[in-house]
C-alpha cells in the first residue's frame, strides 16, 4: 500500500487512527509492536571496560613497569623492601585508576542527568487532547501537531496544513524550504511525495497536522543514520588544551627522568634502582589526574548552572560563559514574564476601554470612557475578530499557545462565550518577520478574513476603519493620525500593542481597522538585579527585539537598562557595516522591530570588535545567529526546537537572570580550575627538590618513591577536587570578564604553583628533614643511617613537611585573588571531608605500624613536629600578601570614574551598558 497516494481520511483509516489520535492503551500496544522511536538502540557504556582501560593508560603503564622492576630488584636483593615497593606501586596504580574512573563516571552521570532536563517538545494529539511528549514515545498512527520551528519526530503524512514549509536539508542537503500539502501523490520514493514529512527535518514556517507512518530506524533519517554508523566524538577545544599542556609537562618530566636515570646510575645506585626512581619522578611530575578532574569540575559547574536553570550542551561552554562581554537578549519572555494581560482596548470609533482582571483569568469587566449605544456591539465585534484569529486556546485549567493570543482570547471570554457559527477555512500564519497573522472563515455563506499584528504593518493594509456609528468608512489622514497617536501613547506606557482588522474576502489587503489592544507583559522581578550585576561585571546588555521601539524603551527603563541609541530594523539595514560596528562598540544600543537575520549581522560585527557574544533567540530564523554567537542561548519554554538545536545553552525558565547566573558559574569554574591545577603543581617541588639535593649534598634519601606517590596519587587528590568545586566568590561579578585569549593554564598558574608556593613547600620539606636530622645529632655526610629508624623518621618529616604545607595551601588557594578569610569556613563540604581524611592520614603515618611499614615512615616524637609549624603559616601569610598585591594592582589599573556609585554601576563605566 502506498500511503502517500491516499486521501487524508483514507490515510487515517489505513493507519487505524483518527483525528483525535490514539488512545493510551493503543499507544502502549503499538510501542510493544514497533519499539521506541529511537535511531540508535540505547547502548549503555561498558563501564567494566572503561575501568580496565585506566590500567593501560600511558602513566599507568609507566607505574606498572616501575612495579615490575621493583619485584625484579627484589629477586636480586631480597629483604631490602623492593617487594613492598613493587606492591605499593601496584596499589598506587589501582588507586589512581579507580579515582580517574570515578571522576569520569560521575561526569558522565552528571551530563546524562542534564540531558534528561532538555525539554520535550513534540506535540501529539492523543485521546482527543494535545500533549507534549518525548520523541522516543511516538508510534505509527500518532497525530503530530506541527508548528513553525518544530523538529519532526517521525516520518508522517500531512493531513491538514496552513502554508507548511519544511527544511529537508538533513535528508537531501537542500536547505531551501520545501512546500508541503495534503495532496495524494503516486511518487515512487517517499522523498518525492509532496504530502510527506520526515523525521529529523524541521518546520520552517506554517503549521500542520500530520499522521505518523514510520518510526525509529525505519524512517528515512534512520536509514541514513545507520548507514553512516557511529561518528567518533570530537575533542572540545578545552580538552585539546589540557592534552597539550599535559603533553608538554610529560616531555619535561620524561627529560628530567632520563637525566635522573643517568645521574642515579653514575652515583652508584644501580641501574634498577635508578630506573625505579626515574620512573617515579616522571609520574610525580605529570599531572595525570588533570583531565578527569577538569572534566568533573566542568560537569559539576554545568550541574550548578542547571540548578540555576541554565542547561549547557557542551562542557566547554561553561568556560566560554565566563568570558562573555556582551549579552544580546530579546525582550518578550526573557526580560519580561511572557504572562500577558489585556489592559486596554481602543476602538477606532474613539472609545477607550479599560479591562480588569489579572493574568489569563476569564473574568473581568470593561470600563468605557465615552462611547455611545453602538460601543458594546463594536467591542464585541473587535473581541470576536481577535479571538477567531487566535490559535491559542484554554482547555480547563490548562492553556495552549502563544501568550499574546491567550491574553486576547481571555479578554474575549470575559465578554462573551465563543460561538461555532464561523468555520475556519484558511490561515496566513504569524511569523516574527511578517509581524501579523490572518485567518479566513466562512460565516453564513460569506468569506471573512480577520487580521491582527503590529499596527504599523496593519495600518497601511487598511483602507477603512469602523467609525463611532459602527459603519466601515474610508480612512482619512486625521483618523489615521489619531490612531497612531493612541498606539504611541500605549507603547510609551510599556504596553505591547496589536491592531485588529477584518474584511469580507480572503486577501490580506483592503482591511477595515477595528482598533488596538494594549497588552501588559510585566518585567521579571529578578531582571533588575541581574542587569545591575552585568554592569558591575563589565558585561554590556543589549536588547534586540521584534517589538516596537517605544514599548522596548519603556521596558528598558523599568528594568534599569541603560540605552543611549535606539535603532529600528530599517535603520540597521541602511547602516553600513563600519558605522554599525562603531555604534555597537561605543554605545548602549537597543534594536527594535528587528528581523531575525539582522541578529546574525550584529553578532558578527560585535565579534569582529573582539567581543565575546552571548545571544538569545527562539525562532527558526534565529538559528544562524545562535550558531554564530560565542554562546547561543535558546529558550526551554517558548523556544522552537530548531533554535534549541542551534544553541549552546538552553534557559529552562526563559529568564534573563539565569544567563547572568550561568556567567557567574562560568567565571567560577574558570578560577576553580586554575586553583586546583596550581595546588597540584605546588607539591611537585617538595618531591623533586630532595632528589636534586641528594645528588649535590652528602645526605640520605629525603623522600622515598612510595612517598612521592602517596602525595600525588593520595593526599593531593581530594583537596584538589574540592578546590575544583568551590562556590562562586562574592565579588566574582564585580570583576571584568575573563579575557577571551586568556588561558586557564597560563604562566601565572605555573609561576605561582612551581616557583612561589612550590618553592616554599620545597624549603619546608628540606628544613623538616635536615632540621630533624641535625637536632637528633646526625653529622653531615653520615650516610650510614640509611634505612635506619632515624632515616625513616627524617623521611616522615619530609613527607609531613609537604603534606602540612598542602593542607594550608588548599585553604589559601580557595580564592585566587581574594583573602582566604573571605570564604566561609564550612562552605565547601568536600574540602572539610578532605581535610579530615588528611589529618587521619597524618596520624596513621605516624602511629600505625603496617602503614609505617608500607610507606617507609616512623613515629616522630612530638617536640620535633614543631619544626613543621612555621612553614604552613609562612606559606599562608606570603600567599595572602601575594594576592593582596594582585588586588591592589588591579584596583590601581581600574580607577573609579566620576559619578560611579559604590557598587561600581555608575553611568560612566566605559563601554558597559
Ligand atoms: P522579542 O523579539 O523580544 O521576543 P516580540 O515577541 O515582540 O519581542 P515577535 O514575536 O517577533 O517579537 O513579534 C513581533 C511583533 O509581532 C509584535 O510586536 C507584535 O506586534 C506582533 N505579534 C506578536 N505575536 C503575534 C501574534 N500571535 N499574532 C499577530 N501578531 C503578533
Amino acid at each position: 500500500m502506498n500511503i502517500y497516494a491516499l486521501s487524508p481520511d483514507e490515510q487515517l483509516a489505513a493507519m487505524e487512527s483518527s483525528a483525535d489520535g490514539l488512545s493510551d492503551a493503543e499507544v502502549i500496544k503499538r510501542q510493544k509492536k514497533y519499539g521506541y522511536n529511537a535511531i540508535e538502540k540505547r547502548r549503555g557504556k561498558n563501564y567494566v571496560r572503561e575501568y580496565l582501560v585506566q590500567y593501560v593508560q600511558f602513566f599507568a603503564i609507566l607505574l606498572e613497569v616501575a612495579a615490575v622492576l621493583s619485584l625484579i630488584a627484589n629477586r636480586y636483593a631480597p629483604g631490602e623492601g623492593y617487594d613492598i615497593l613493587g606492591f605499593a606501586i601496584f596499589g598506587a596504580v589501582v588507586v589512581n585508576a579507580t579515582f580517574a574512573f570515578w571522576q569520569e563516571y560521575r561526569a558522565d552521570k552528571t551530563v546524562e542527568a542534564l540531558r534528561k532536563l532538555i525539554p520535550s517538545s513534540i506535540t501529539v494529539r492523543r485521546n482527543g487532547e494535545n500533549q507534549k511528549i518525548k520523541a522516543v514515545s511516538l508510534v505509527p498512527g500518532d497525530i503530530l501537531i506541527l508548528e513553525e520551528g518544530d523538529r519532526i519526530g517521525a516520518d508522517a503524512v500531512v493531513i491538514s496544513e496552513n502554508s507548511l514549509y519544511v527544511n529537508n536539508a538533513t535528508l537531501n542537503g537542500e536547505s531551501r524550504p520545501a512546500r508541503r500539502n495534503t495532496e495524494p501523490t503516486e511518487a515512487e520514493s517517499p522523498l518525492d511525495a509532496k504530502n510527506a514529512v520526515f523525521a529529523g527535518t524541521t518546520v520552517t514556517s506554517g503549521n500542520a497536522i500530520a499522521l505518523v507512518t514510520t518510526t525509529g530506524e525505519n524512517t528515512e533519517f534512520g536509514k541514513i543514520a545507520s548507514l553512516a554508523g557511529n561518528v567518533r566524538k570530537r575533542l572540545t577545544p578545552m580538552q585539546k588544551e589540557i592534552i597539550r599542556i599535559t603533553r608538554i609537562l610529560t616531555y619535561a618530566a620524561l627529560f628530567m627522568g632520563a637525566v635522573f636515570l643517568v645521574l642515579g646510575y653514575l652515583s652508584g645506585k644501580g641501574l634498577l634502582m635508578a630506573a625505579i626512581f626515574a620512573l617515579a619522578l616522571v609520574v610525580a611530575n605529570v599531572p595525570e589526574g588533570m583531565l578527569p578532574t577538569i572534566t568533573l569540575s566542568l560537569s559539576l559547574a554545568s550541574q550548578n548552572m542547571a540548578k540555576r536553570n541554565a542547561l549547557i550542551k557542551n562542557l566547554d561552554s561553561a568556560q566560554t560563559l565566563g568570558s562573555a562581554t556582551v549579552i544580546c537578549t530579546d525582550k518578550t519572555g526573557t526580560l519580561t514574564r511572557n504572562e500577558m494581560t489585556v489592559r486596554e482596548i481602543y476602538l477606532t470609533g474613539g472609545e477607550e476601554i479599560t479591562v480588569t482582571g489579572e493574568g489569563y483569568s476569564q473574568e473581568g469587566d470593561f470600563e468605557y470612557s465615552g462611547g455611545n449605544d453602538t460601543s458594546e456591539e463594536r467591542l464585541e465585534q473587535f473581541l470576536n475578530a481577535g479571538r477567531l484569529n487566535c490559535r491559542a486556546r484554554f482547555s480547563g485549567e490548562e492553556n495552549f499557545g502563544d501568550p499574546t493570543e491567550l491574553a486576547i482570547v481571555a479578554a474575549a471570554n470575559k465578554k462573551m462565550p465563543a460561538t461555532d457559527d464561523y468555520e475556519k477555512t484558511g490561515e496566513f500564519p504569524f511569523t516574527s518577520d511578517r509581524k501579523m497573522m490572518s485567518s479566513v472563515y466562512v460565516h453564513e455563506g460569506r468569506n471573512y478574513l480577520f487580521s491582527k499584528g503590529a499596527f504599523e504593518i496593519l495600518l497601511p493594509l487598511s483602507t477603512h476603519y469602523m467609525n463611532s456609528e459602527g459603519r466601515a468608512v474610508p480612512y482619512d489622514e486625521a483618523s489615521k493620525r489619531e490612531f497612531l497617536e493612541k498606539a504611541e501613547s500605549f507603547e510609551k506606557r510599556a504596553y505591547r500593542v496589536l491592531a485588529v482588522a477584518f474584511r469580507e474576502g480572503e486577501k490580506e489587503e483592503k482591511l477595515t481597522m477595528l482598533g488596538l489592544v494594549a497588552i501588559m507583559d510585566l518585567p521579571r522581578e529578578e531582571v533588575y538585579e541581574a542587569i545591575k550585576k552585568c554592569r558591575r561585571a563589565g558585561i554590556r546588555v543589549m536588547m534586540l527585539t521584534g517589538d516596537n521601539p517605544n514599548t522596548a524603551r519603556a521596558i528598558a527603563e523599568k528594568i534599569g537598562m541603560h540605552v543611549d541609541i535606539t535603532l529600528t530594523g530599517d535603520e540597521l539595514r541602511r547602516m553600513p557595516d563600519d558605522e554599525l560596528r562603531e555604534t555597537l562598540t561605543s554605545h548602549c544600543v537597543l534594536c527594535a522591530r528587528m528581523r531575525s537575520e539582522q541578529k546574525l549581522r550584529i553578532a558578527t560585527l560585535l565579534q569582529t570588535n573582539g567581543e565575546v557574544v552571548a545571544m538569545t533567540g527562539d525562532g527558526v530564523n534565529d538559528a544562524p545567529a545562535l550558531r554564530k554567537a560565542d554562546i547561543g542561548i535558546s529558550m526551554g519554554i517558548k523556544g522552537t526546537e530548531v533554535a534549541r538545536e542551534a544553541s549552546d545553552m538552553i534557559l529552562l525558565d526563559d529568564n534573563f537572570a539565569s544567563i547572568v547566573a550561568a556567567i557567574e558559574e562560568g567565571r567560577t569554574v574558570y578560577f576553580n580550575i586554575k586553583k586546583f591545577v596550581t595546588y597540584i603543581l605546588s607539591s611537585n617541588i617538595p618531591e623533586i627538590v630532595p632528589y636534586i639535593l641528594q645528588f649535590f649534598l652528602r645526605i640520605p634519601l629525603p623522600l622515598s618513591v612510595i612517598q612521592i606517590l602517596t602525595i600525588d596519587l593520595g593526599s593531593d587528590m581530594l583537596p584538589g577536587l574540592a578546590l575544583g568545586s568551590e562556590k562562586p566568590e562574592d565579588d566574582i561579578m564585580n570583576r571584568p570578564p575573563v579575557g577571551k585569549d586568556e588561558r586557564i593554564l597560563d604562566a601565572e598558574v605555573f609561576k605561582r604553583g612551581y616557583f612561589f608556593l612550590g618553592a616554599i613547600e620545597g624549603t619546608a620539606a628540606m628544613v623538616a628533614f635536615l632540621g630533624f636530622l641535625f637536632l637528633s645529632g646526625w653529622q653531615y655526610g653520615d650516610l650510614s643511617i640509611t634505612n635506619s629508624t632515624l632515616h625513616y623518621q627524617a623521611m616522615t618529616m619530609t613527607l609531613l613537611g609537604a603534606i602540612t604545607c598542602q593542607l594550608m595551601n588548599v585553604w589559601t588557594l580557595r580564592s585566587w585573588e581574594n583573602s582566604a578569610f573571605s570564604r566561609g569556613l564550612f562552605t565547601n563540604k568536600l574540602l572539610i571531608v578532605a581535610i579530615i581524611i588528611e589529618i587521619i592520614w597524618i596520624v596513621m603515618i605516624l602511629t600505625v605500624p603496617p602503614v609505617q611499614y608500607i610507606f617507609n615512615t616512623a613515629y616522630v616524637p612530638l617536640p620535633f613536629l614543631i619544626l613543621l609549624i612555621p612553614f604552613p603559616i609562612l606559606l599562608f601569610v606570603l600567599h595572602e600578601l601575594y594576592k593582596w598585591r594582585i588586588r591592589t594592582k588591579r584596583e590601581k589599573n581600574t580607577p573609579k570614574k566620576p559619578g560611579e556609585d559604590e557598587a561600581g554601576c555608575g553611568e560612566d563605566i566605559p563601554n558597559v551598558c
